[in-house]
């Protein structure tokens, strides 16, 4: 199922939630929507499972108008940040239920297609069907659990195998993994994928995290208040970044003034991978470490070149750097890039 957003504007009041805002995701496409709080992501997804009517605009699946058609019969699958599962039903009630029900409650909206159980399909083809997709989310053999009595991680599984149950031909993911803590959120965020993959199931995934966005999607979508900044490859987001705002918000990255370099641009971006400490370049800047944070397998360095900042990442075996010490930072040519919009005239050293 391909899911376009065309043209969208939402207004809540005063508020422009969202303006002007088109966005095209592919048949089994996984589309990360990713920005700061408050710019409009979670709007956009209520619009796409049809919670909310855009003002000008319109949604269409697979390229029909689907603005008249209300959340139940959209085959929207949701995933909330906040799990609600049934507190009084077991982890396989849980997720029979999203077999049997359209559901909405004054708390949070969770609702998938009413799906009646065909002719002649028994109980237990849908017992057995509940059965895989616990299997799938790797729940397996904590059918009679009730929810209380599992970790978080579990609950949002479960989570996901209930939006899952009714065979939904989108899945909308709303912040899934923002509760968990970190390790859990990594290992999680594979098993989605891998999960969505599996059932190539269009899907939309907003978070506020982009490392999280990076590694989940096929394409993110950047959006800053209102509107997308942004819609691309996690390569081409990171590395071609359309606008500052991009460039600033993906990863850690260096905006340095063209004429620190001696480049015919107002602004040049540099990742702190990609610049080299103490090894000569086609530039070399010299500067001192202001500052050193630990990561294992990496030390940021954080120096200062004439007044800017720069943030370098630089193998752990150069963690005997120290604070105060002075470094040359060599940066190529090829690792400089120019922001679209001060696209002058190439770099020359
Ligand atoms: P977060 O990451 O914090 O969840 P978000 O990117 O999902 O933020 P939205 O929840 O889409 O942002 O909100 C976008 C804007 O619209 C915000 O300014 C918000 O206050 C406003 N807004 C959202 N829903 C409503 C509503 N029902 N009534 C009034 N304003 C709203």
């Amino acid at each position: 199922m391909r899911v376009t957003v065309k043209d969208v504007t939402k207004r809540f009041g005063a508020t422009i939630a969202l303006e002007n805002v088109s966005l095209d995701v592919g048949d089994g496409e996984l589309v990360a929507l990713v920005g700061p709080s408050g710019c409009g992501k979670t709007t956009l997804l209520r619009l796409i499972a049809g919670f909310e009517t855009p003002d000008a605009g319109d949604i269409l699946f697979d390229g029909r108008s689907v603005l008249g058609v209300p959340p139940e019969r959209r085959g929207v699958g949701i995933v909330f940040q906040n799990y609600a599962l049934f507190p009084h039903m077991t982890v396989f009630q849980n997720v029979a239920y999203g077999l049997k029900f359209r559901q909405t409650s004054p708390d949070f909206v969770w609702t998938v297609r009413l799906r009646r159980p065909r002719a002649g399909e028994d109980v237990r083809s849908r017992r057995s069907l509940v059965r895989e997709l616990l299997e799938l989310v790797g729940l397996s053999g904590l059918e009679n659990r009730m929810p209380a009595e599992l970790s978080a991680g579990q609950q949002q599984r479960v989570a996901l195998a209930r939006a899952l149950a009714p065979s939904p031909q989108v899945l909308l993911l709303d912040e899934p993994l923002s509760a968990l803590d970190a390790k859990l959120r990594e290992r999680l965020r594979l098993e989605i994928k891998k999960i969505q993959r599996t059932l190539k199931i269009t899907t939309v995934y907003v978070t506020h995290d982009q490392e999280e966005a990076l590694a989940v999607a096929d394409r993110v979508a950047v959006m800053s208040v209102s509107h997308l900044e942004q819609i691309g490859t996690p390569q081409e987001v990171y590395n071609t970044p359309a606008t500052e705002f991009v460039a600033r918000f993906i990863g850690r990255g260096n905006l340095l003034p063209g004429e620190l370099l001696g480049v015919d641009a107002t602004r040049v971006l540099v990742r702190p991978e990609r610049i080299r400490l103490n090894q000569s370049a086609n530039y070399t800047l010299s500067g001192k470490i202001i500052a050193k944070e630990f990561a294992g397998d990496a030390v940021w360095l954080h120096v200062d070149v004439s007044g800017t900042a720069l943030i370098v990442k630089a193998p752990s075996p150069d963690q005997a750097l120290h604070e105060g010490d002075a470094v040359h930072l060599g940066i190529d040519r090829s690792d400089l890039y120019i922001l679209p919009s001060d696209r002058r005239s190439p770099p020359t050293p």
